[in-house]
């Protein structure tokens, strides 16, 4: 069911080749409709099961799944990368066999802008109509906001490795081409961002592979918020249990963590980071920037007055700006549910269930969620937080004394990572 850009044209006939319109809303469709359609921008996470699901409630409605990259690196256990315990390919994944089994059109493209009016998406193969369209684009980042930092150049110099792929890989590289004894120095934004315990397991990873090779070098950690923003007890201990972290004496142990210290200024040929009030020097430096939603929700128009998420109504993720325009995963605000795959996975559920309710003329359903981040904190043991959320007047609350964090570090939790991030990995690909 998968396109290329060139097979895509030729499907859709002699008019695609006029690819040069006046505006997106007299570019005539490229596609010709064969019913009630949903577009979905985005094969993550969230898009590719919003995208499968939409096809499961309502086989009659025609999805079509834009997509830039022909291969997805999922980010979930992609800190493991970092110390040589997984690989990226165990991350990978294609679409085209879920697309084909479930009868979603796949193509491979970008889109560049959507008129809302129009109820049109752009695309380098032309401009494709839509009923309802879901964006599920994922995170951009907030560059602007620290000094010196140059998009272009920084990242190659001080990966972010915030989007699992080749910065996942140059991180790597960068540690283990870092002599023993070295500092590498981890800056973690102010919440909201993707993945709340992520930058903490990443601490835990880098910290298992300096352990192994490299056992004189220190991490200092910059994190802007006041405190780790999720397990904070359980991550401290496995520190203290694995890495000699002591809270108290930062000259101890491994990891040297450090609350409140939000980074306002880089320099990168100097390598060092500034806070305001400390200029700190590193070997290898993982500055992973503040975050927005992705660009083509800025460019619909459904980003907040914040310039950062997607305000959406917590039934439909229909945004509360535009509206049949969906936004899903880590580019809206869910309420109480973290940015994370779970929750995206969760959300793109509820999301074309509601679809297909509102195409067929029937009430929304009140959605609930279910959430769990696991984060390793060695090869072999790892911790959890899970919640449960409803949908109360309006907003997604977490239900109290439901889920929790898991009792201690142990090896079921990691089995139990491993096994989720299988079976998500298979839900979006078959
Ligand atoms: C280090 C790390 C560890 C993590 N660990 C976990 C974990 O253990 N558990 C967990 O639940 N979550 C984890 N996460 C978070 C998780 O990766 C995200 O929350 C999740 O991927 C969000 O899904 P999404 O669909 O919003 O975005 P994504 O999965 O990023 O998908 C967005 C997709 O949209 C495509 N796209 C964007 N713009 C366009 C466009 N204009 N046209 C066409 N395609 C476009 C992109 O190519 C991409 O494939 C982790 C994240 C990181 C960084």
């Amino acid at each position: 069911m998968s396109m290329n850009r060139r097979s895509f044209i030729k499907l859709v006939g002699a008019g695609a080749g006029v690819m040069s319109w006046p505006s997106i809303s007299s570019a005539s469709d490229i596609l010709p409709r064969t019913g009630r359609r949903v577009v979905v921008v985005g094969g993550g996470s969230g898009g590719a099961i919003v995208a499968k699901y939409l096809r499961i409630a309502d086989p009659s409605i025609e999805v079509l799944l834009i997509e830039s990259d022909k291969r997805y690196i999922a980010c979930p256990l992609s800190n493991l990368v970092l110390a040589g315990v997984r690989t990226l390919e165990e991350n990978t994944l294609t679409l085209d066999k879920m697309a084909a089994k479930h009868g979603v059109k796949l193509l491979y493209d970008t889109v560049t802008a959507v008129d809302a009016g129009a109820k049109k998406v752009i695309c380098s193969a032309g401009a494709i109509s839509y009923d309802k369209l879901v964006l599920s684009p994922g995170i951009d980042y907030r560059f602007e906001e620290i000094e010196g930092y140059n998009p272009a150049t920084t990242p190659e110099i001080m990966p972010h490795a915030w989007k699992a792929g080749p910065q996942t890989l140059l991180l790597k590289r960068q540690l283990m081409d870092m002599m023993d004894g070295g500092v590498v120095v981890v800056t973690i934004p102010q919440a909201p961002f993707r993945c709340p315990p992520g930058p903490y397991e990443r601490i835990n990873m880098i910290a298992l592979y300096l352990k192994r090779h490299k056992p004189k070098s220190k991490i200092i950690v910059w994190d802007a918020n006041e405190n780790i923003v999720a397990k904070a007890g359980l991550f401290r201990k496995g520190w203290t249990k694995y890495y000699g972290y002591d809270d108290k004496d930062s000259t101890k142990g491994m990891i040297a963590y450090h609350g409140n210290s939000k980074l306002t200024k880089v320099d990168a040929k100097a390598m060092a980071v500034d806070n305001g009030t400390e200029l700190l020097k590193g070997d290898v430096i993982n500055v992973i920037p503040p975050q927005r939603a992705g660009i083509i929700a800025q460019k619909a128009s459904v980003v907040g007055p914040d310039k950062k998420w997607c305000s959406v109504d917590q039934v439909s993720f229909e945004s509360t700006q535009v509206k049949d325009i969906h936004v899903i995963g880590d580019a809206c605000f869910a309420g109480a549910l973290p940015k994370s795959t779970y929750a995206a996975n969760s959300e793109a559920k509820v999301c074309a269930l509601n679809i297909a309710q509102t195409l067929n003329g029937k009430e929304l359903i009140a959605p609930s969620h279910v959430n769990v981040c696991y984060s390793y904190i060695t090869d072999k043991e790892a911790v959890s937080v899970s919640g449960i959320y409803i949908e109360k007047e309006g907003k997604t609350i977490a239900v109290p004394n439901a889920g929790g964090l898991s009792p201690d570090l142990n090896e079921i939790e990691a089995s139990y990572a491993r096994s989720w991030m299988q079976n998500v990995m298979s839900e979006m690909s078959t």
